[in-house]
């Protein structure tokens, strides 16, 4: 950590109460004990204390990019993450844009069929379960279709854990006069999106991901002069991006009903993000709990999907053991018994399962993490936690 920053201090993890699980997904996630205890006051939302509150986190999600021209803002929006993707489709582009749309995995998917309901045109690259989208494929999508307009990208792509390379597909999109707008629901806060090194238009992220909030509401950051476009663009009225903006820089409120302890846990999910070094601190922790786990699990016979160059800090997917004496169902149960939720896999080709890096935990915890899954396999009867060849040959294919 850089010696200049005296306020850092190493993460201090804050454990779940006594008897309750870690949550080993990718958020909701284990929140820290000050997050929650700041849900335990009702706040008015026309008043002058909660409005300032929204401020604070505006100008705080901004401070995370590097905007020193200032020529972004954030603009808050209640709903899960899915709503505020779809806030930032429908409102930033124009009804009659192209889209190219990056997948490979769910929420990539998930952009499509969005796209499709809001009436807007979309050319698809599709990767399947887990390859990354290259620049070199955007810009050959870019230079065949000169009438499409915006191409939209997620960062990591949670279903598998992906860690796409968005600098390569920036440099495509604005090498060929393009606008890139940016999923970085599960990596915003732990991974750099800075706008002096990646160029984008807009991004959108949620509470309940890197920051460690409780879920209630997501944010799009975005340049201002897209959301001032933005006027009259939006199928929607509840996720109109350019109406909730102008209404906050008018009144300093959320249009409606805002999740008021939901911001208030924000708050102090923010200073503690800030505490443990802002956006480096908080990457560098989950990049030690991504290591810690890997090597655990490898120890113990499992294998990743992803070479360790896709490995993203956020999730990691395990190839399920091919051992017929392992099943998922007991595996999980067993799990939980040991105090720790994990998550099912996501792929259509392979058994798999994931173990999220992000929430309070530190490596101490991800040792126990290790510890209990070999302690499973134990009382479950596997021997071997090795993957079928089959699931091996898959990502070979990564090989390119
Ligand atoms: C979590 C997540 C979302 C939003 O999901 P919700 O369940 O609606 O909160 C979108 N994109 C990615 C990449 C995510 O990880």
């Amino acid at each position: 950590m850089p010696a200049d920053h005296h306020s850092v201090q190493p993460a201090k993890i804050s454990p779940p109460a006594m008897g309750e699980p870690y949550l080993l997904t990718p958020g909701p996630l284990t929140t820290a004990a000050s997050v929650k205890e700041m849900m335990l006051r009702d706040w008015g939302s026309w008043d002058g204390d909660f409005r300032a509150m929204t401020a604070q986190m505006r100008r705080e999600l901004l401070s995370m990019i590097g905007d020193h021209e200032q020529a972004y803002d954030c603009v808050p929006i209640q709903g899960s993450g899915s709503f505020v993707v779809e806030a930032m489709l429908g409102s930033l582009l124009p009804r009659n844009s192209r889209t190219l749309v990056l997948v490979n995995g769910a929420y990539g998917q998930r952009i499509v069929k969005t796209l499709a309901y809001i009436g807007r045109e979309a050319v698809v690259i599709d990767k399947g379960d887990y390859l990354p989208p290259r620049g070199a494929e955007v810009a050959a999508v870019l230079k065949q279709d000169p009438a499409i307009t915006h191409v939209v990208a997620v960062h990591c792509e949670t279903s598998s854990g992906i860690l796409n390379p968005i600098k390569e597909i920036s440099d495509a999109t604005y090498a060929a006069g393009r606008k890139l707008l940016i999923d970085s629901m599960s990596a915003f806060g732990a991974i750099p999106l800075d706008v002096n090194e990646i160029r984008y238009e807009a991004l959108v992220s949620s509470a309940n991901k890197c920051i460690e909030g409780v879920p209630g509401f997501g944010f799009v950051i975005a340049r201002k002069g897209e959301l001032e476009a933005a006027r009259g663009n939006a199928h929607s009225l509840s996720l109109d991006v350019h109406d909730q903006w102008a209404h906050m820089e008018k009144t300093g409120q959320w249009r409606f009903t805002p999740p008021t302890h939901v911001v208030a846990a924000f708050g102090e999910a923010l200073r503690l993000h800030r505490l443990e070094g802002g956006v480096e601190g908080r990457g560098a922790r989950y990049k030690e709990n991504c290591e810690s786990v890997v090597e655990g699990m490898r120890s113990l016979g499992f294998e990743t999907l992803l070479r360790d160059r896709w490995l993203s800090p956020i999730i990691v997917t395990f190839f399920c053991p091919q051992d017929p004496k392992f099943e998922f169902g007991a595996f999980y149960d067993l799990m939980k018994q040991k105090g720790f939720i994990i998550y099912p896999g996501k792929l259509t080709v392979v058994e798999s399962f994931r173990i999220g890096c992000i929430g309070q935990m530190d490596r101490a915890v991800m040792r126990n993490v290790v510890e209990a899954a070999g302690q499973s396999l134990k009382e479950m009867g596997v021997d071997s936690a090795a993957p079928p060849q089959s699931a091996l040959a898959e990502r070979e294919k990564l090989a390119a």
